[in-house]
């Protein structure tokens, strides 16, 4: 059996965003800037996807700006956001611990800038709360960063609440929605979100593009200088064919999310379920408040990378927080940010399903868990440690 259960790394591309992609290719090939037929027709196109995409999230066309993908449009929301809190005197920046590292790496950035960041912690169910975000904001905050849920371990964050706090105390909100975007319902009106990131590659459209929600009103600095495309918010000739696939892959998401999501879930239990026989293990992130496709545990006495290999072994593709699958030392920051210990942080294992698995094959992903954590304990120090006594569980 072959499973690909990285949903959360990359999708695969939906048929019709193939289909919307290769059209455009061959029909729309002219450049968007250009004033000829062929051109206005590559502009037509892309407006008309703008239009589609922004009706998915309850914005306007003109709310909608091009990227190349999540990260770039992190980088663009949190820099604009900065930019405009320093004209104003303001130069304090809240997030949280378990931001992905596009909103990380660039809030270390802006510290180094002269700004000051107040990270929040995330509690053990993998949770912000909207009160603390309320209580860290101080005169001289000019943006809250909440990402809408992890990438990790698939906690949903208290969002409408946390842009409630965030409007009525006139502090700009930004929310990384990366992961949520084409699986979860959103409306950025009804959840005061004024910036908002999404990549089209997390929900079945192509690699390398994007875009960035700005509400009408907040101003949006240019990244990359250079022609005036995507009124002057971004230079670079528009990537007509993705953006056209991308549009038809939230479009194709968005409008599906209501029929697969009950299976999704149910399968997503089914998982957990099965996993949480094994023993000394524990599920990352809070059980219900999930994307329904994520499911993330930590096995002790086991190394993430491992398990990872045998299981490729075994035709499944998954993902693990730990050290050499992503070429860090360090172990998972969200793992550790939720308050798993090193050791234990280093054995997860993150399986995102796809919205139309069947049971065989969840019962095949929990066999073959069960069977490979089984086989690593066999000769694993660590776990020799444990059962003779010699060192405590953990979990
Ligand atoms: C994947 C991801 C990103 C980065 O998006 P890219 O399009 O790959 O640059 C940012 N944030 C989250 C939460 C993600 O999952």
């Amino acid at each position: 059996m072959k499973i690909y259960a990285d949903y959360a790394a990359t999708a695969p591309m939906r048929r019709a965003a193939i289909d919307a992609m290769v059209s455009a290719m061959e029909n729309q090939y002219g450049n968007a800037s250009s004033l000829y037929a062929i051109g206005q027709s590559a502009k037509e196109a892309l407006e008309q996807a703008r239009g589609e995409i922004a009706s998915v999230i309850g914005a306007s066309a003109k709310e909608i700006t091009f990227t190349s993908g999540g990260s770039e449009a992190d980088n663009q929301a949190i820099r604009s956001a900065a930019l405009l809190g320093k004209k104003a005197g303001k130069m304090h920046i809240i997030s949280t611990a378990f931001e992905h590292h596009a909103v990380l790496h660039t809030l270390k950035k802006l510290e180094r800038e002269g700004f000051s960041v107040t990270l929040l912690p995330v509690h053990e169910n993998g949770i912000v709360r909207a009160e603390e975000v309320a209580a860290a904001i101080r005169e001289d905050t000019c943006l809250v960063t909440v990402m809408y849920a992890n990438n990790e371990i698939g906690t949903i964050q208290p969002i409408r609440e946390i842009g409630a706090v965030c409007r009525s105390r006139g502090v700009l909100f930004h929310t990384d929605a990366v992961q949520a975007v084409g699986h979860l319902p959103i409306s950025v009106a009804d959840e005061n979100i004024d910036l908002l990131s999404a990549s089209a590659h997390k929900f079945g459209g192509p690699k390398g593009i994007g875009f960035l929600y700005a509400r009408k009103g907040v101003r949006l600095e240019s990244l990359i200088e250079g022609g005036a495309q995507e009124r002057g918010k971004r230079a670079g000739t528009e990537n007509v064919p993705a953006i056209v696939s991308m549009a038809a892959a939230l479009k194709e998401s968005a409008s599906s999310i209501g029929k697969t999501a009950p299976h999704q879930l149910a399968m997503r239990d089914r998982l957990i379920a099965g996993l949480r026989e094994i023993p000394h293990c524990a599920l990352n992130g809070d059980a219900s408040q999930r994307l329904p496709g994520n499911v993330n545990f930590c096995f002790e006495g086991i190394e993430g990378e491992s398990l990872l290999l045998l299981l490729d072994d075994r035709g499944i593709s998954a993902s693990s927080g730990s050290a050499c699958t992503s070429g860090a030392l360090e172990p998972s920051h969200v793992l550790l940010a939720i308050g798993r210990k090193h050791d234990v942080a280093h054995g997860s294992l993150r399986l995102t399903i796809a919205p139309d698995i069947t049971p065989e094959e969840v019962d095949y992903l929990i066999q073959s868990v069960k069977e490979v954590v089984e086989y690593l304990r066999g000769f694993s120090p660590m776990w020799r440690d444990r059962i003779s006594g010699k060192a405590e569980f953990i979990l």
